[in-house]
């Protein structure tokens, strides 16, 4: 596959899973036909990291910000702590962040108050979010509607009726390595009906690698894999998926 444009709009490479060949594969990611990624921080520390690679690699921008299964990092001011990543050149969205009721039912509370205090300030600043969502749909996109942030729902695993809200509220759906999976349902159906305008490629990277490479470590050169699939869904090309997505995250993220 000889593949260009690949945009991973969510990637994770602070990640120790990279931590003994993250120059050289950076490196490699621009031969191998990606030409933008997203690493996205999930506490101070790791957005400060999404920052720094910022600023020493062109094609990588960061997105900072507190995930919902990493409370015990959350500092007491969370704008605070956020503001001066966010006023950096390159960081270009408020992420991850949102609410996981898969593996945390008893912080719900917690997540609530942290992903409203992310999402107030997103509005305020104008910068688009990027919104993880596990089992917690009903208060995901209750929120969602309540502030109307500009954004993206990453790795969408709702159905193609959450899909359709989610739409209507002018945001984008993200999809990754899990379109490919042989028991994907909702995510192949959610596949199918992303307007154009809308879809984002991306791998959640080390994880969710696609098939045929499921399980190994995930980087975003296997964007590849994902992009052959929705293809195949939505009756195009990998290369045109690739070219639209690759535009859809310029336009959403305001990338020149
Ligand atoms: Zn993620």
């Amino acid at each position: 596959m000889s593949l260009t444009h690949i945009f991973d709009s969510h990637a994770h490479y602070d990640d120790e899973a990279f931590s003994e060949d993250l120059p050289q594969l950076l490196a490699a990611l621009p031969e191998n036909g990606v030409t933008g990624v997203i690493s996205c921080g999930v506490n101070t520390e790791t957005s400060r990291f999404a920052v720094r690679l910022s600023q020493n690699y062109p094609y990588i921008y960061a997105a900072a910000g507190f995930h919902p299964l990493n409370l015990e990092d959350v500092p007491a001011d969370v704008p605070a702590a956020l503001r001066p990543l966010l006023a950096e050149k390159k960081t270009v969205a408020v992420g991850e962040i949102g609410l996981d009721y898969h593996y945390e039912k008893e912080t719900r509370q917690e997540q609530l108050a942290l992903f409203e205090t992310q999402l107030r300030l997103a509005c305020e600043l104008d910068i688009p979010v990027i919104v993880h969502d596990r089992e917690a749909h009903e208060d995901t996109l209750r929120l969602l509607t309540r502030y109307r942030p500009r954004g993206v729902v990453h790795c969408f695993s709702g159905s193609v009726e959450m899909a359709e809200a989610v739409l209507r509220l002018g945001m984008y759906i993200g999809l990754g390595g899990a379109v490919t999976f042989h028991n994907a349902k909702k995510p192949v159906e959610v596949a199918a009906m992303v307007p154009d305008e809308r879809l984002l490629t991306e791998t959640d990277a080390p994880y969710m690698a696609p098939v045929p490479l499921r399980g190994k470590r995930c980087d975003s050169r296997m964007i590849a894999y994902t992009a052959e699939r929705l293809a195949e869904i939505r009756g195009t090309s990998a290369q045109a998926i690739l070219d639209l997505t690759a535009q859809n995250a310029k336009t959403l993220f305001g990338i020149a």
